[in-house]
């Protein structure tokens, strides 16, 4: 097993039955500990949840999150009590702290992750990618690469952005080219997010508040050097929230994936993961080939001709041989 970075999300089991019958269901778009608020059609319930629950499977400081489909019983106009979370398709939590066995969920139930990187100011590693990507592959969770502030960017930066743009649509990712700042491609991104449970990533300073404000007027988050939210403080309490995009839809803004946990992986499953290396191993002469050293490998055969990208094959190199990351975020 090694360690490597960043969010992480599990099939979840979790199933919680109680007695009472379903009376009404709606999607819970925030949590601050003990009230939840629930959105039902267009109305907005704010719950509680009945009694003790708990989760079967995982250690959690929460039981219900953000995106969590569930069941509730109505005790006035606007108030309610949750008496079922539904089985959730995902789900991403982060732990307290790096040796922590206790998790918080920060948000269940979404469609994609939208990644945003920047080539300059600041400059967002490859590598950091890379780990990012393989990270939402394993828990099988669709991410999209936003590249911002291209007003910044002359000639070269131009250039390197053609560059990412073809090494991740060869390894199968939807790559947007955007300026927050100067609303280029911003309905390019838009259609992706419409009627999706989008959550947002990315380093400090590339510009996620900038465009959560743009997607969403009137909200007007502070985009001030925000002080991440970092992984030392035990039962750190922040709770992310689901903003309703005007075209329908939802971001989700959770600061545990802006930041990045440390999650255990098998090692040899990390191929599974490139996507683009998954692919070429097909042909390698060993099914079982790791294309570090094997001979007849497909893949270091394509990184030598210049097919697979060579910051590709490195960041696998890396993170099969467990070497840390001097990229990772905490
Ligand atoms: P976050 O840490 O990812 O939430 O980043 P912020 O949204 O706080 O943005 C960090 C800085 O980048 C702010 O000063 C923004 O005004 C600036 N910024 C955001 N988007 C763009 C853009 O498209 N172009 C330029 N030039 N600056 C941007
Ligand atoms: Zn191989």
């Amino acid at each position: 097993m090694i360690k490597y970075i960043n969010l992480l999300a599990t099939f979840a089991s979790a199933k919680i039955q109680f007695s009472s019958d379903p009376v009404n269901k709606g999607i819970v778009i925030k949590t601050t500990g003990s009230w939840h608020t629930v959105k039902d059609d267009s109305d907005h319930i704010n719950c509680r949840l009945k009694g003790n629950f708990r989760m079967r499977g995982i250690k959690t400081t929460n039981p219900i999150a953000v995106g969590d489909s569930v069941i509730y019983e109505k005790s006035g106009t606007h108030t309610g009590i949750i008496t079922r979370i539904l089985e959730r398709k995902n789900y991403i939590i982060r732990r307290a702290t790096n040796l922590a066995k206790e998790t918080q969920i920060m948000a269940a139930n979404i469609d994609q992750v939208l990644l945003m990187i920047t080539l300059e100011s600041p400059e967002t590693p490859l590598e950091f990618v890379d780990r990012f990507l393989v990270s939402a592959e394993a828990y099988r969770i669709p991410s999209i690469l936003v590249i911002n502030k291209i007003d910044l960017y002359q000639v070269e930066k131009m250039e390197r952005c053609a560059e990412i743009r073809m090494i991740y649509e060869s390894a199968g990712y939807r790559v947007i080219e955007i300026s927050v700042e100067e609303q280029l491609n911003i309905a390019g991104l838009s259609d992706q997010l419409e009627g999706k449970y989008t959550a947002i990533a990315g380093n400090s300073g590339v510009g996620k508040t900038s465009l959560i404000n743009l997607l969403c007027p009137g909200l007007n988050l502070k985009t001030a050097p925000i002080s991440e939210y970092h992984l030392s403080g035990k039962h750190t309490t922040t709770y992310p929230e689901m903003l309703e995009l005007p075209s329908g839809g939802y971001i989700i803004d959770t600061p545990g994936i802006r930041g990045f946990g440390v999650m255990d992986i098998n090692r040899n499953e990390i191929g599974l993961y490139f996507t683009d290396i998954f692919n070429l191993s097909a042909n390698c002469r060993f099914y079982n080939c790791t294309h570090i050293h094997e001979p007849g490998c497909a893949v270091i055969d394509a990184c030598l001709k210049g097919i697979l990208h060579e910051s590709r094959y490195r960041s696998y190199v890396k993170l099969i041989s467990g070497e840390e990351s001097k990229y990772r975020i905490a």
